[in-house]
């Protein structure tokens, strides 16, 4: 395909989208295919030689859209909502076309700092304190991850290092398996599973504190189990508390959580991954109260803010705890800013080294909605 052909085709793309979209209520919402449905509509290799774009797209309404489960038809309600809107659509365009690969500051400046200006703006639509922001010349900043499991295993392995290294300081005689042995992770009995997924990557404990009677942590289940555990010689380090829990939308308390993380120096995580777009509207915003005691907090922006998937935004107060924990300077990725301090190399906050320039679809929903559209969009759904 050449820029002529694609010029075309992209258009007669956009139209398909288009219809796809305003048509989606009259798709049947899950479809009637059993499982293997897709293998004998296939060949059963690549073609040798090159088939044509009406070939394909013939196909796409033939093979795979009755095999597609319809997450944007009106009468969709299972797991989540996932968000979606033109104007991030488009930018994915763009971003596809730029096609960047953004780890490093030098690999692509525009897609770092568009990244660390649009995190600051989402924290200020929040009201994020102050030092989780990049631009307040505090030690914070935030960061895009693919998903809120990315980015909870992300704060429970610098939590670990953090840790482990703190510990080695204080008694050097100390192996990181006999730390590692110790170690435990503490979540409420509602919090989504990649919590727990991140206890077993990690390879540490995870333990579930049983939640009240409105599915919440509260501070006397927390401080048992802490207490319990510190008396057994294990070592108490990272806690994570859930504001809109996967099951019932519960919210943990965040006032009584936080105060004990903090008095016990334990790691404050904060997965808001589905409720935490509600936060930009200041009459949801007291649901966040609390998010002082966090170092980490993430929501996704991509279940309820119009981002599409993947856009799962990150924040921290201290970006040395992710930049010191997980940074390795092959010489293949040197470049000459990267120890200026006035840089950001996004590689060192994230496991992947590649990323994508994902803040263009921030840049434009944010742009063409507003903060007033925003508000306007997350109001008329939590209409009750
Ligand atoms: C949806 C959800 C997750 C998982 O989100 P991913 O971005 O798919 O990893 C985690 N926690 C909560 C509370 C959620 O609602």
């Amino acid at each position: 395909m050449n820029a002529h052909e694609f010029r075309r085709r992209g258009k007669e793309m956009v139209d398909y989208v288009a219809d796809y979209l305003e048509g989606v209520e009259g798709r049947q919402v899950y479809p009637d295919v059993e499982p293997g449905y897709l293998r004998p509509l296939l060949p059963t290799a690549a073609p040798q030689e090159p088939e044509t774009f009406e070939d394909i797209i013939k196909d796409v309404e033939k093979i795979i859209m009755p095999g597609v489960t319809h997450w944007h038809s009106p009468y969709f309600f299972a797991y989540f909502p996932t968000a979606s809107s033109y104007p991030a659509m488009l930018a994915d365009m763009l971003c596809g076309a730029i096609g960047c690969i953004g780890f490093s500051w030098a690999a692509s400046p525009a897609c770092t700092e568009l990244e660390t200006v649009m995190m600051d703006w989402l924290g200020k639509m929040l009201r994020l304190p102050a030092v989780f922001l990049a631009g307040e010349a505090g030690e914070g900043g935030g960061v895009i991850q693919g998903s809120a499991s990315e980015a909870t295993l992300v704060a429970l392995l610098a939590a670990r290092t953090k840790v482990t290294r703190c510990l080695q300081a204080a008694s050097p005689g100390l192996t990181q398996a006999t730390i590692m042995e110790k170690l435990v992770a503490y979540a409420s009995d509602q919090a989504h599973s990649s919590v727990e997924r991140a206890g077993l990557i990690g390879g540490v404990k995870l333990k579930a504190i049983p939640s009240d009677g409105k599915f919440a942590m509260r501070a006397s289940a927390l401080q048992e189990a802490l207490e319990r555990d510190k008396a057994e010689g294990l070592i108490p380090f990272f806690v994570v508390a859930t504001l809109g829990t996967t099951s019932c939308c519960s919210f943990d308390n965040l006032l009584e959580v936080g105060p004990i993380c903090r008095e016990e120096d334990v790691w404050l995580h904060v997965d808001a991954a589905y409720a935490g777009s509600a936060f930009i509207c200041p009459e949801f915003r007291h649901l966040l109260n609390g998010v002082e005691y966090a170092d980490s907090f993430n929501f996704n922006p991509h279940k309820w803010l119009l981002v599409n998937f993947d856009c799962s935004a990150m924040w921290v107060k201290k970006r040395t705890d992710l930049t010191g924990a997980f940074k390795l300077d092959p010489v293949y990725l040197k470049h000459s800013h990267q120890d200026s301090g006035l840089i950001t190399d996004y590689r060192h906050w994230q496991l992947p080294l590649g990323r994508r320039f994902r803040s263009l679809k921030m840049w434009f929903v944010f742009r063409m909605y507003g903060v007033k559209g925003l508000q306007a969009y997350i109001r008329k759904v939590a209409k009750l």
